[in-house]
């Protein structure tokens, strides 16, 4: 299992000297009781330090540069207590090389209207600190992130835990390791890219292997680690040899755990997180991988076919901002286009991410009519349902653009017997006449990662982030703006 790294995020909080020591001390108190409790009771998927107070341009230098040298700081929250000169942020913000938030928020909820006078607009005054201080985050074009509201709302603590999720991504996207066995499939045009850039940009390595390599690393799994992880799918999975001989049905799976166990070791060697595979590069390999792709993907292997590194990487850069779930590789495939009930199925010819089901997988093994290879074994399972997004990177020869669509995924209008692969139904944003026409306008792929744990503003973040065009298809969509901004 590939698990997150621990991480925290460090709480600055901006002051300064002018209204004396005493003043200082009730702004730490306050700074110390906002990061307890969030902590406590926010439902972070990190931890919040409170650092320090920062009062001078050294201080804030001196803790910006601690940010960017510890490994296990994601990311700072900055939030303006009192009134905090922007000058003094300049030096510390120019080095800063994590992600950002700034907080802004205020101590006290409401305005003490009968009882407040200067000396208490002197201590809370966040509303005048903000704008100071959004002021150089602007000029300095930071690319931080901005939350307004009470700390204690239950609304807006989301929003900040929403951020720190994509800021863990961030900082994870560098450790990103692709093995790509065999190259693109022959012909298709959108799984390309400029793979540099995408390591001067994101941080992704992609590196190219034989299949040879991989059929070597099978070549030495024991029949004993076939035998035993068979043994657990009896727990895991339900076995439905289906029309197959008994004999014949184990013989599939077990030639599919052995691509599983074959490749995960692979992996691990090399440090990889992610990989592809190719349908048209499968030398001495009996079967395609399926079973072996969704039980890797279970563990946080980003994944995608036909040697699409581009979506293995943002697979796996997405499951790390979901903790793994309900997130994986997908393929619009085929419509429902009668009017009002339009919606569209998405699969794969067998790799579809485990983390997506709703019911117990089913193990099967059918013939594959491409590849030209033994019958392989695949879980079969429904999709989940809910709101969600579709994702797809693509490579303009001039600079990468990000498609983020907001989607719901719905129950299939009736079950679907005969189709040998799991799947999903959804409905894409701001309709599907739209959503759709938008999508194509904009050149996006028919590979995508979707999840249902992230939002479209959370996507959005990250593209932010990495300095990476974005077009957003949402419910604010108009087709038009999609137009005009793709095509200019
Ligand atoms: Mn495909």
């Amino acid at each position: 299992m590939l698990e997150n790294k621990k991480m925290e995020f460090w709480f600055v909080v901006g002051s300064q000297h002018l209204y004396g020591e005493d003043a200082l001390k009730e702004v730490r108190k306050n700074s110390q009781t906002i990061v307890d409790e969030l902590n406590k009771s926010a439902k972070l998927p990190y931890k919040i330090i409170f650092k320090d107070l920062a009062t001078s341009a050294d201080k804030i230098k001196e803790i910006m540069k601690e940010v960017n040298y510890r490994d296990e700081v994601a990311g700072v929250i900055t939030w303006m207590h009192t009134f905090s000169p922007a000058k003094m942020w300049i030096a510390g913000t120019k080095i800063l090389q994590k992600p950002l938030l700034h907080f802004a928020t205020q101590y006290n909820e409401n305005i003490p209207w009968k009882t407040i006078d200067m000396d208490y607009m002197n201590l809370h005054q966040s509303a005048h600190g903000d704008r100071e201080y959004g002021f150089i985050n602007a000029r300095l074009k930071k690319h931080n992130k901005v939350v307004v509201g009470y700390w204690k709302d239950k609304e807006v603590q989301k929003q900040v835990s929403d951020w720190m999720k994509v800021a863990a991504g961030y900082i994870a996207s560098e450790s990103i390791k692709v093995a790509r066995f065999g190259d693109n499939m022959r012909n298709v045009a959108v799984t390309e890219g400029d793979k540099v850039e995408a390591q001067i940009q994101f941080g992704w390595t992609v590196d190219y292997f034989g299949i040879g390599d991989l059929v070597a690393e099978m070549d030495k799994v024991s029949q004993d680690e076939i035998n035993k992880t068979y043994e657990e799918f009896k727990d895991l999975y339900i076995l439905d040899p289906g029309e197959n001989d008994p004999a014949f049905y184990e013989k599939q799976v077990k030639e599919q755990i052995k691509i599983e166990i074959g490749l995960r070791s692979f992996l691990e060697k090399g440090n990889y997180n992610a990989f592809t595979t190719n349908f048209e590069d499968l030398y001495g390999m009996k079967q395609l991988p399926g079973l072996a792709v969704q039980r890797l993907n279970a563990e946080g292997y980003g994944f995608a076919g036909e040697g699409d590194w581009k979506t293995a990487a943002l697979d796996r850069l997405l499951k790390v901002m979901t903790n793994n779930t309900k997130t994986g590789f997908m393929e619009d495939y085929t419509y429902e286009l009668s009017r009002g009930n339009e919606k569209a199925l998405g699969a794969h010819m067998l790799e579809v991410d485990p983390t997506f089901a709703s019911d117990k997988p089913k193990v099967v093994v059918k013939p594959l009519g491409i590849g030209d290879k033994e019958d392989p074994a695949r879980l079969i399972f429904n999709g989940s349902t809910g709101k969600g997004v579709a994702v797809s990177m693509l490579d303009l020869g001039t600079h990468y653009r990000l498609i983020i669509n907001g989607l719901t995924a719905v129950e299939p209008d009736e079950d679907m017997p005969n189709l040998p692969v799991a799947k999903m139904v959804w409905k894409p944003e701001p309709n599907f006449i739209e959503g759709v026409k938008a999508w194509i306008y904009a050149g996006g792929g028919h590979h995508t990662v979707v999840t249902l744990e992230l939002t479209v503003e959370q996507v959005y973040d990250w593209s932010r982030m990495v300095g990476l065009e974005a077009v957003i298809i949402d419910k604010d969509t108009k087709l038009r703006d999609i137009i005009n901004m793709t095509t200019k």
